[in-house]
């Protein structure tokens, strides 16, 4: 039966039983299960379902590897990690992630004004705060307000006229201050789509020159004492590892070299993030060469190394992973609405007494087709397809015959189809020539971006129907009027799903892995907006759905692109009032209808059950 890759993507976290997708921890419910719950209750279009316990897994993953690191190579400087806000910054994972981090003095990372206040209000007492990202002096002036309100912060420099505006700000502010970071620009640089950030050419870091600049402003400043962090990040997704350890060589380097300078309170290497997650559901596709072990074993191993030769204090190590710890907790679900072809059936034929040659055969071709003939009668029918249409063009056949064509054709690849259902390779064959389109209610643009903008793939998979054989080849489409809103598949990896009458039943779609980076980047387009979430607490006898928050309403929407929304209220009963095609009871009945519409979200409702 197929799996859909859950052995390459779901590391364990998700299991088919009985047919349906489950959660695998403790009660195990199953996805499609929680969702009709919430349906019950009124919630339609797509649903973001985030999983707490999962955000619990990646934490204690992250501190479990290094912490066994460092017992095995004996290594004496301490771990830490910072969540980097700017992966996901919604609510309904922030104030879980803080939660479940407090045990692991697990802090938060920021890269502007915005993130850094959040930070200060919601990081756990004492967890430690970085901040990267370019800085003006208002952002500086903000991280010594969090020095003084006792956070443990540390500003990472960027560049020189950074650490000169600390120099002047530090004369103005309180006692206590900031710790200082600088980061540093590597000549190794990552691999992959997101491999910007490092690299002698990358946007950010000082050079060797600067460096040294650096330590000397900060003694004449007599700061020196404050500077306690080197920091690089490679970019993410870093999906081999022979990069990273050739940077951590080379930072390990610029350590020992910037103590020997003074830096004395230089304690720390903070190595950015990057650490990859396996989004891919072929296994031809991975994206990956290494696991979260062979990740920690490398760092703590190498800087071990580096420390030894140069007889110097292992550093402590800084992470700031934030799509490995966020993309598997969030599930989108959404149900499909249409298969294009489904339209297509016998009873929609209209013979006639005498039908062009070519439709005959056609027909000829459906009704006598079997297993052994299948493919032939199948590239046959696409043949007489193509020819009818060039006839139609050239008005030789008219529209009904052009129709019954189209119906023909159809039924033919949807016989062939299950005739060859046992025959994957047969099906694979022709899986080009009847790939079916599904609709589904999301918009890609607002719900995995990183597909629309870099071709990104994320996991996608039926949520139920799994102890049956999908028969159809499959692309999504999104409901969008974008004709870049489509996942679609090659012949080499395929996506097959199951022929579902959607008017009879309804088939949900759950797409994985999508909790980093897509909330947060999703766009508006069409004006389809981040969609109804829920938490969704699991334990052994039960499952908890909280924190509902509805999709925005179309008013909401519209009032954040900065509509007046009275004016659009007032202009729309004003049209409606000096209508003269309505009385007014009918106007009456009518606002009350707009009403409703305009609070209410964007997304389908009603097509299909
Ligand atoms: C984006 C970013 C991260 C997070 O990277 P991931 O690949 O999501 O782990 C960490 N540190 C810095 C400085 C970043 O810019």
């Amino acid at each position: 039966m197929m799996d859909y890759g859950i052995d390459i993507w779901g590391d364990d976290n998700f299991i088919i039983k009985n047919g349906k997708v489950c959660v695998n921890y403790e009660k195990k419910p199953a996805i499609i299960d929680i969702v009709k719950s919430l349906r019950n209750d009124g919630y339609r279009g797509p649903l973001l379902l985030r999983f707490p316990h999962l955000i619990q897994k990646q934490i204690e993953n992250i501190y479990g590897s290094f912490n066994k690191a460092r017992k095995e190579f004996n290594y004496k400087g301490k771990f830490n990690a910072v969540y980097p806000l700017k992966v996901n910054q919604y609510p309904g994972f922030v104030k879980n992630l803080v939660k479940l981090g407090k045990d692991y003095n697990y802090g938060l990372e920021a890269g502007s004004k915005a993130e850094l206040l959040l930070a200060m209000a919601y990081n756990n007492e004492n967890a430690p705060i970085t901040v990267n990202g370019f800085k003006d002096r208002e952002l500086i002036n903000i991280g010594f307000i969090a020095a003084e309100m006792g956070h443990n912060i540390t500003l990472t420099i960027e560049g020189l006229n950074e650490l000169e505006a600390i120099i002047d700000i530090v004369k103005e502010r309180f006692q206590p201050k900031p710790n200082i970071g600088l980061r540093v620009r590597l000549h190794s640089a990552g691999i992959g789509i997101w491999a910007k950030s490092g690299g002698i050419n990358s946007k950010f870091g000082l050079t060797s020159t600067e460096l040294i600049e650096a330590v000397n402003l900060l003694k004449e400043n007599k700061l020196l004492e404050q500077f306690t962090m080197i920091h690089f990040h490679l970019g993410s997704q870093i999906n081999e590892i022979h990069p990273l350890k050739k940077a951590l060589n080379e930072a390990g380097n610029i350590y020992t070299e910037l103590r020997k300078m003074g830096a004395k309170n230089l304690k720390a290497i903070n190595l950015g993030g990057g650490l990859a997650v396996e989004y891919s559901q072929f296994k031809n596709e991975k994206s990956r060469n290494y696991t979260l072990k062979e990740y920690a074993n490398d760092v703590v191993f190498i800087l071990k190394n580096v420390a030894e030769q140069k007889s110097d204090l292992e550093p402590d190590i800084f992470i700031e992973s934030g799509r490995f710890i966020a993309a598997n907790h969030a599930v989108l679900v959404a149900p499909v609405l249409e298969l294009f072809s489904q339209e297509y059936t016998e009873s929609k034929l209209l013979l006639k007494k005498d039908n062009p040659k070519l439709i005959d055969e056609l027909y000829d071709l459906y009704k006598s087709i079997k297993a052994s003939n299948a493919l032939e009668y199948l590239h046959d029918s696409i043949d007489h397809l193509e020819s009818i249409l060039t006839l139609f063009d050239l008005g030789y056949v008219d529209l009904k015959d052009r129709s019954n064509a189209e119906i023909l054709t159809h039924l033919i690849a949807k016989k062939a189809i299950s005739l060859l259902g046992d025959k994957q390779a047969d099906l694979l064959a022709i899986q080009d020539e009847v790939q079916e389109r599904y609709l589904v209610n999301f918009s890609l643009f607002q719900s995995m971006p990183d597909f629309w903008g870099l071709k990104q793939g994320f996991p996608i998979m039926p949520l139920h129907h799994l102890d049956e054989k999908p028969t159809r080849s499959a692309s999504i489409w999104d409901i969008t009027c974008d004709s870049d809103g489509e996942v679609s598949y090659s012949k080499d990896n395929p996506l097959f799903l199951h022929d579902i009458d959607v008017e009879k039943e309804n088939y949900f779609l759950g797409f994985f892995l999508i909790g980093a980076y897509q909330e947060v980047l999703g766009m508006k387009h069409n004006l389809f907006i981040h969609p109804t979430e829920a938490t969704i607490s699991i334990n052994e006898k039960d499952y908890k759905i909280e924190n509902i928050i509805e999709a925005q309403s179309i008013l909401d929407t519209l009032e954040d692109l900065d509509y007046d929304i009275h004016e659009v209220m007032d202009i729309l009963n004003e049209r409606i009032s000096s209508s003269k095609l309505v009385n007014e009871k009918q106007k009456k009945h009518i606002l009350g209808e707009l009403y409703l519409f305009l609070n209410d979200n964007g997304y389908l409702k009603s097509i299909g059950v």
